[in-house]
């Protein structure tokens, strides 16, 4: 009823390199907005090679870490808290599986599926749980955190 008040929640999003790049961004954003999404904080920054690794820390001992290193910082990425009812979920679902060579096939609607290149090049971050959510909303958007990210990032 309209007496029953909807929990908002928030979640990270990153539109990496290859979809800044890929002139991805508008139709992202579109996207987000046409699925009921607000985008309460927005910035683009070019990451550098500190800022990743503590970023995706969980990644550290993975085969692909150095790539996912390389690619994070090969060029500007737009960072943004989006917010809704059932953020995180619903972000994660929109954007598909990981991989957007499977997202292509298993889900062709997805953001991953329209921008992302492959296992490594997926074109969009959301964060999976609502621990990851609040840990990177402050690592880019909290004062004590973005004064690193200003000092070596932002454009
Ligand atoms: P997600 O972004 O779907 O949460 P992960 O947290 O597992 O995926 O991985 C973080 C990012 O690292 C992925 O989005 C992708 O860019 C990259 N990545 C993950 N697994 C691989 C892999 N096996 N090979 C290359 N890059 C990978
Ligand atoms: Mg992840």
């Amino acid at each position: 009823s309209a007496n029953v008040d909807t929990i908002k929640e928030k979640t990270l999003a990153i539109i990496k390199p290859d979809g800044v790049n890929g002139n991805y961004v508008d139709v992202i954003k579109k996207t987000i907005l046409g699925s009921s999404f607000s985008i309460t904080q927005e910035m683009q920054l070019q990451l550098n090679v500190n800022t990743v690794k503590s970023f995706y820390a969980e990644h550290a001992s993975k085969s692909f870490f150095s790539g996912l290193v390389q690619y994070m910082t090969s060029g500007p990425v737009v960072i943004m808290v989006l917010e809704k009812e059932n953020a995180i979920a619903d972000w994660r679902a929109l954007i598909g599986p990981t991989d957007a060579n499977i997202a292509k096939v298993t889900h062709p609607k997805s953001v991953r599926a329209f921008c992302g290149l492959d296992l490594q090049r997926n074109c969009v971050h959301g964060s999976d749980s609502p621990q990851s959510a609040a840990r990177e909303i402050s690592f880019f958007f909290e004062k004590s955190s973005s004064a690193i990210v200003s000092q070596h990032d932002e454009l």
